[in-house]
């Protein structure tokens, strides 16, 4: 008789999660742990937070209905998982493998620990589509350029589904998990987290010509779940089956998910350093005051104000309202690109360091294969053009809801009777635009010029 742990982190379902298949193939019996570790939990913003927690009941719901339990610690995770390891005797600690550098110190302290005291461990990779190291360049690097990834990883091959085993699952009360403060952004679970793949690919077939309205429903809303592992990417991907345009747009993004989640295990330093050298130097403005309008949507610039409240509103902000407002950020404020990726970090619901900094470099034109740093978003074209009739800005940014049509994306632009028609006082009831976008376009490459030329 063998006895192993499964320490639940990023993995939070027991479907195509090789670690948990492993543990119930492998041994006996195995108990289920998951610890709640406050150096992380502190770091989630409220969103994130009450999605974890959920996510972690729904675990525990889950394992209820097999027989067993959820064996939640709180406190240091080092700590906790050797102090079970020892009081439940296991033989065995087992979990899959995650990119960021506090969870490889971490993993790699428990694993040492536990080493000496002659228990064993066995590490998977589960939460990506393919794992860390398995897509190189032939000089053994992880591909630069995102193309020269996606056609490797597309050519690599998908392992079958991880099948759980028959072990006993082991039913030990542990502690409480934190108060959760309110309600789950999102439907919590393995369970919903299907029922999102399952509604979504109805619609995927327009995927690749909807996905930038962000006043349609048109992506899948899965990142949330992808980043608690309540789905299994490659689960993902074999329920997509088949090759429309929609189809392979949507895969496409998958592999940008593993691309800097590879990048990141390669160059930890992403979350703090631009991977093109030159760019640490850019002169950043920074300015505090507008930084703070920006974070409170109150820029001036419609489109940016109501991705803005949405985040702050709900954890959730849709992929081309990220771009835009990334981008205002970084090139029309010169505001350090680093204050964003904290901020974003913090707030949403799907905040994973690797996605979140790859996303962020691109964004300001500092990673590997990024925009160029000339290449500026205007956030007036950008929402005549994805939002054509406003009806996104006009959920979010109620104060000028009233404004007619695609008007409503540059008030400053409009006559005083159309401001008056519907009660728009500008400077009062809305601010006016806190910078003029092509003056800063200008200044903006002007410093990302000569940083270049550093
Ligand atoms: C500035 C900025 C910050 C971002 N921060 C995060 C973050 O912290 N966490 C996060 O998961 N995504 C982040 N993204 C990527 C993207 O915006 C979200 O993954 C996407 O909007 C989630 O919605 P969805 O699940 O409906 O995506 P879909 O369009 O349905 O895409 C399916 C999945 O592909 C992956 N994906 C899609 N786009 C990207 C992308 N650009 N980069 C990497 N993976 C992608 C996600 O896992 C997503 O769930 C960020 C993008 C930008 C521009």
């Amino acid at each position: 008789m063998t006895r192993a742990i499964v320490w639940f982190r990023r993995d939070l379902s027991l479907d195509d999660n090789l670690a948990w298949a492993t543990a119930t193939r492998d041994h006996t019996e195995v108990l289920p742990v998951y610890v709640f570790d406050y150096r992380l939990l502190d770091r989630a913003g409220p969103h994130r937070r009450r999605q974890l927690i959920a996510s972690v009941a729904a675990l525990a719901d889950e394992l209820r209905t097999l027989g067993g339990s959820l064996t939640v610690a709180t406190g240091d995770s080092i700590e906790s998982v050797t102090r079970l390891a020892h009081e439940h005797r296991v033989d065995t600690v087992v979990w899959n493998n995650d990119v960021t550098r506090l969870a490889q110190a971490r993993d790699d302290a428990v694993h040492r620990r536990l080493s000496h005291s002659g228990i064993s461990v066995e590490r998977s990779w589960s939460t990506l589509i393919h794992p860390p190291g398995t897509i190189l360049t032939a000089a053994g690097g992880v591909p630069r350029v995102f193309s020269r990834f996606h056609e490797r990883w597309s050519a690599a091959r998908l392992t079958e589904p991880a099948r759980a085993g028959h072990a006993r699952i082991l039913a030990i009360k542990g502690g409480s998990p934190p108060s959760i403060d309110g309600t789950a952004p999102i439907a919590p679970g393995s369970e919903a987290a299907f029922h999102r793949l399952d509604a979504f690919l109805e619609r995927i077939d327009a995927y690749d010509v909807e996905r930038d309205l962000p006043d349609r429903d048109a992506t899948s809303h899965l990142s949330a779940d992808l980043r608690f592992g309540t789905i299994s990417p490659r689960a993902v991907v074999r329920a997509v089956a088949g090759s429309t345009p929609g189809r392979e747009a949507f895969v496409r993004q998958l592999a940008w998910r593993d691309w800097y989640a590879h990048l990141f295990a390669e160059h930890p330093d992403l979350v703090d350093h631009a991977q093109q050298p030159q760019y640490d130097t850019i002169a950043w403005r920074s300015n505090p005051a507008e930084v703070q309008a920006w974070k409170h949507g109150r820029t001036g610039y419609p489109i940016v104000d109501a991705g803005m409240r949405e985040l702050a509103a709900t954890g959730w902000m849709p992929n081309r309202l990220r771009l835009i407002s990334a981008s205002f950020l970084v090139k029309d404020l010169l505001a350090d690109w680093r204050i964003g990726e904290r901020h974003f970090r913090h707030l949403l619901i799907d905040g994973d360091i690797p996605q979140n900094a790859g996303n962020w470099q691109w964004v300001a034109g500092t990673g590997p294969d990024a925009a160029p740093y000339f290449r500026v978003l205007n956030p007036l074209t950008q929402a005549r053009r994805f939002d054509p009739n406003g009806d996104y800005v006009r959920r979010f940014v109620p104060e000028i809801a009233a404004l007619h049509g695609g008007s409503i994306h540059a008030p400053s632009e409009l006559g005083p009777l159309e401001l008056a028609r519907a009660g728009v006082i500008l400077g009062e009831t809305y601010p006016h635009p806190i910078v003029d976008h092509a003056t800063a376009r200008e200044r903006a490459i002007a410093t990302y010029r000569a940083a270049k030329k550093t």
